[in-house]
């Protein structure tokens, strides 16, 4: 992806297999409707390029965080309807009508910035309850109500309801349900006040590998589009469509009781070849892989040694000894038949393949 001449780091992010990955959360979902997450910069994978591929397979929609998200994708071009997940500031709203995107809001505040900064030019918006996330969203108690007082509001066109899971990836499934049983009574009690009901939506990527009833209108993958979910048991037909790779800047013999890196946390215990390479925590490979982590040094896979710095990383590449001064290593990704992927490296580091995809897609 990295177009600048000299950069140590390079990432590629394969579209064929994200493309893949889409027809895969289609063969659970059949024709449900998709609003393909893309946050964070498509969890680190660029979120134009994965936008142009998703909306031209179809997507019903593209999930982002933040409202700036939204115009950038709008200024590259994107046509998709946007969701705008957290919601909206009143400073805010007149953007969401000039770019065509769409806020998910959740409380009076935003009902009334809507109402005051808009002056009837038509919205429409998508609404969020809260079943047990404990995070953004209304109340049951509260949703019903507010759902017919935004709908029967001038100019604001409610489209969707939502809710998030907090613990469909869990082995245990109980609160899961309630979660689902509880979103499920809200629309029913609409279905009874209202004659047309706005679509429903829930699943993340935990809930569409595990739970087809939470499946409703519409659904919302994000990590699976990547090739991941967030389990530790793989699920097959995922590829992950993300490679990091940085340049060895030097390589040396070390003799037995030499320390590498800050702290001297590792000391060599034989005739050790070291290689240094290009890529640290500033580039989004996470310090507590200090130590822990895997790369692949001309197809074996070596350790990390020592702490991870800034912008370095120390490696043990005795058993790589044809690696050269100027070679790439596979920081995440597969060389032949040996492979080091997020899942692999989130549980080296005591984190998930979420924050290693952002962190590694979105560093210098
Ligand atoms: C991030 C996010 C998703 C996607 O979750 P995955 O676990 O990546 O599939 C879905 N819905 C909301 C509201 C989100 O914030």
């Amino acid at each position: 992806m990295s177009s600048i001449p000299h950069c140590p780091v390079t990432r590629t992010v394969d579209l064929l297999r994200l493309a893949h990955n889409l027809t895969q959360v289609r063969a659970y979902v059949g024709d449900r409707k998709i609003i393909a997450v893309v946050k964070a910069n498509a969890y680190g994978h660029g979120a134009l390029a994965v936008s142009e591929v998703l909306s031209k397979q179809g997507v019903a929609m593209l999930g982002v965080a933040h409202i700036e998200e939204g115009i950038a994708l709008r200024q590259g071009g994107i046509k998709t309807p946007i969701l705008v997940m957290t919601g909206l500031f009143s400073s805010a709203a007149r953007e969401m009508v000039k770019h065509r995107l769409t806020p998910v809001i959740s409380s009076e505040l935003e009902l009334e910035a809507l109402r005051r900064h808009l002056k009837r030019s038509p919205i429409t918006v998508h609404i969020k309850l809260d079943t047990g996330m404990g995070r953004l969203g209304l109340s049951s108690k509260e949703a019903a109500s507010f759902i017919q007082k935004t709908i029967a509001a001038d100019g604001i066109h409610v489209a969707g309801i939502l809710s998030h899971f907090s613990c469909a990836d869990q082995e245990d499934t109980i609160f899961t349900r309630k979660q689902l049983r509880t979103f499920m009574q809200v629309r029913k009690t609409l279905q009874k006040l209202s004659p047309i009901i706005p679509y429903c939506h829930m699943a993340n990527s935990a809930a569409i590998v595990r739970f087809p009833s939470a499946y409703l209108d519409a659904v919302r993958p994000g990590l699976m589009l990547y090739g991941y979910v967030p389990f530790s048991k793989s699920v097959g037909g995922l590829k992950p469509v993300m490679q990091v790779k940085a340049k060895v800047l030097s390589i040396k013999t070390t003799p037995a009781g030499t320390p590498i890196s800050y702290g001297g946390t590792f000391v060599t215990k034989e005739k050790t070849r070291i290689a240094i390479v290009a890529i640290g925590y500033a580039g989004g490979y996470p310090r507590a892989l200090s130590n822990r982590g895997v790369m692949i040094a001309a197809g074996k896979r070596v350790p990390v040694v020592g702490r991870v710095c800034m912008d370095m990383t120390m490696l043990d590449i005795t058993e790589a000894s044809s690696l050269a001064v100027g070679d790439w290593v596979t920081v995440m990704g597969s060389e032949g038949n040996v492979a080091v992927w997020a899942d692999e490296l989130a549980t080296a580091a005591e984190t998930t393949p979420y924050e290693i995809l952002c962190r590694l897609g979105n560093g210098n």
